[in-house]
């Protein structure tokens, strides 16, 4: 069938607008009719290289939306169902799913980095030339074929744009809290950078029970406005990782139990590390262009028992994680409706992109639903 998509012809150029073929669903998979989807980071990656992606592709990894059709043998999900859609789905036999690392999954990895499905093959198509899946989703489109382990039914009351939000961002920075790090009731945490990641794991440590929670950005504006999802504190960048950690460890008495970055700097993530207080931890979520090294004052590793881990998808379990992400949302324990700042038509996702680059959005969310007309900005 024919759809319109965002394609990313090649490394560097503009997102295009366009029609393009989409098979139909192989073993194991499903079409999706996409509602909402999320601008993140990781896209902009793919666009500028940082990350290098096979291109041409339709990017995308944060959607949500109906499930519209199933291929042969599927049984996790049917026509009718609505579904968050999980970028990392997991085949649940390789070494690692079976050591309990569904994020870390050695199945889907390869594939996602091929730019095909889970076979290796692509169901998308331009004018009879190939055209790469993105993340095993690519979600800036009407449609996508997906796996099936990649979709999460969810329940009638939850909007489409959340759910997309949850399939990346959300469940990055609350799960890092949640299953990365345990942050436990009473805990004091940094959170370095106040996009959508780290907006999330501060709420996610404020739905944990943390007790003070400093957020801190290299705009003032941005750490203030982490006061609004759970963060007791605000810090502005000091200049130097070294000032702006002495900041946060004044703040909170001596260091905070758990610092979480999420911006892919090498200085931010020495600011967390060095915001930790004994036994602390640095829970490092950015990613990190492929030559970043972070070089540790490394005596105080041993001496103060701190501690330095990542954290991919947030360790997350979507078909366990998602559901319980929903819940908190309902009641009232997780304000992500706060993240979506702007709603934009799929023509104009290139002024999503914009404001993700000149940090003007929490989160941009492409409306799948309505047409160009009616979607306010
Ligand atoms: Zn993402
Ligand atoms: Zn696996």
């Amino acid at each position: 069938m024919e759809i319109r998509a965002a394609i990313l012809p090649a490394t560097g150029a503009a997102l295009e607008i366009a029609a393009v073929e989409l098979a139909p669903p192989g073993p194991g998979e499903a079409l999706v009719r996409l509602a909402a989807t999320g601008v993140c980071h990781s896209d902009q990656n793919a666009i500028d290289g940082t990350a290098p992606t096979r291109c041409p592709a339709v990017l995308g990894h944060e959607g949500a939306g109906t499930v519209v059709e199933t291929g042969p043998g599927t049984t996790l999900v049917a026509a009718g169902d609505r579904v968050a859609l999980s970028w990392a789905p997991y085949c649940g036999s390789c070494e690692q799913c079976l050591r309990e690392l569904p994020q870390l999954c050695e199945a889907a990895w390869p594939a996602m980095d091929a730019g095909g499905l889970l076979d290796g093959s692509s169901r998308l198509s331009r004018d009879g030339g190939p055209l790469y899946h993105y993340s095993l989703l690519s979600t800036f489109a009407e449609m996508a074929v997906v796996p099936e382990r990649a979709c999460v039914p969810i329940a009638e009351d939850v909007p489409f744009e959340i759910a997309g939000l949850v399939g990346c961002a959300v469940t990055t920075g609350v799960c890092a809290a949640w299953r990365t790090a345990g942050v436990r009731p009473g805990d004091r945490v940094a959170v370095v950078g106040c996009g959508g990641v780290g907006l999330s794991a501060v709420m996610g440590a404020a739905a944990a029970g943390a007790n003070r929670i400093v957020a801190v950005d290299l705009s003032a504006e941005k750490a203030g406005a982490a006061g609004a999802f759970g963060a007791t504190d605000a810090v502005a960048w000091q200049g130097s990782a070294e000032e702006t950690a002495d900041a946060v460890r004044e703040l909170t008495g001596g260091g905070v139990d758990h610092a979480f970055e999420a911006t892919g700097r090498p200085e931010a993530m020495l600011a967390a590390f060095l915001a930790t207080r004994n036994h602390g931890q640095a829970v490092l979520m950015g990613i990190a262009a492929e030559d970043a090294v972070l070089p540790l004052p490394a005596r105080s590793i041993p001496r103060m028992e701190r501690r330095v881990i990542g954290s991919l998808y947030g360790s997350a379990r979507p078909d366990r994680d998602f559901p319980v992400i929903f819940d908190m949302y309902r009641r009232g324990r997780l304000p992500l409706d706060r993240l979506i700042s702007h709603r934009l038509p799929l023509e104009r996702i290139g002024e999503a992109f914009e404001l993700l680059r000149g940090g003007h959005a929490l989160r941009a969310v492409i409306d799948l639903e309505r047409g160009m007309d009616d979607v306010a900005a």
